[in-house]
């Protein structure tokens, strides 16, 4: 599903090598999940791997496409149809509620706005705040949040989860509903990859990388 053969990434206006000659084989249905310290390279790995940014050097290869060398609107356009995300700091919309929040990548999408907003519903559903839906982001506690922002992930049923610490910040309950839901996204059939600081959280994860100072092991 995702595969990366001697990838490598250097960010030119910093100088560092944020990644190293990483090689990565993330089959359709795992879960993976990658450790590392702060700026071992993680939230990079994950830019590259959900199309938000392109390698140095190497290969990318999704649903055994080579994507390392595609303009920039077929990126954008490949990102929005196979890839749901998540962020520490679940960077919803303030202004917006929940269902909008939700609907939102079916808009990019041009989907209709009754079926947007039915299938908005339903993701929130999945993660237990149909009672919810109206109330904006600061109406809600991080944990919920984070849900909305699960939600948000799923709704344009992406074959690729990528989760960027979404525990970060959560009380151990709120981590816990955020790591139950990916449990239940992988036995939905999502291909999920996880990348987080927290061992504990890693455990959750049928096969577990390492990253240190961009280089990948374990696996
Ligand atoms: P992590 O998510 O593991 O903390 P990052 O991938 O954010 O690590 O960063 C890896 C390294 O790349 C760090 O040294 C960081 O300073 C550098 N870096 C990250 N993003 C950029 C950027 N946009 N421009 C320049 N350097 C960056
Ligand atoms: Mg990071």
């Amino acid at each position: 599903m995702l595969k990366l053969i001697h990838a490598s990434k250097i960010y030119h206006d910093s100088g560092v090598q944020a990644l190293r000659d990483v090689n990565l084989h993330v089959a359709a249905g795992d879960y993976v999940s990658i450790t590392g310290a702060s700026g071992s390279g993680k939230s990079t790995l994950m830019h590259i791997l959900g199309l938000l940014d392109t390698l140095s050097a190497g290969q990318y290869l999704l649903g055994g496409a080579d994507v390392s060398c595609l303009p920039p609107h077929t990126l954008a356009r490949l990102r929005s149809e196979q890839i749901g995300f998540i962020f520490q700091g679940f960077r919803l919309l303030p202004g917006m509620t929940a269902l909008e929040n939700v609907a939102l990548p079916l808009t990019l999408q041009g989907i209709p706005r009754t079926e947007r907003l039915e299938r908005a519903e339903q993701a929130l559903a999945r993660v237990g705040l149909s009672e919810r839906t109206t109330h904006r982001p600061d109406q809600l506690s991080g944990g919920q949040q984070q849900r909305v922002a699960i939600a948000r992930a799923v709704v344009t049923k992406p074959r690729v989860v990528l989760a960027d610490e979404p525990t970060a910040g959560l009380d151990p309950e709120a981590a816990e509903d955020v790591l139950s839901l990916l449990d239940g996204l992988h036995h939905a059939g999502h291909t999920i990859v996880l990348i987080t600081h927290d061992r504990a959280a890693a455990l959750r994860a049928a096969r577990r990388l390492y990253l240190e100072s961009g280089v990948l092991s374990g696996g």
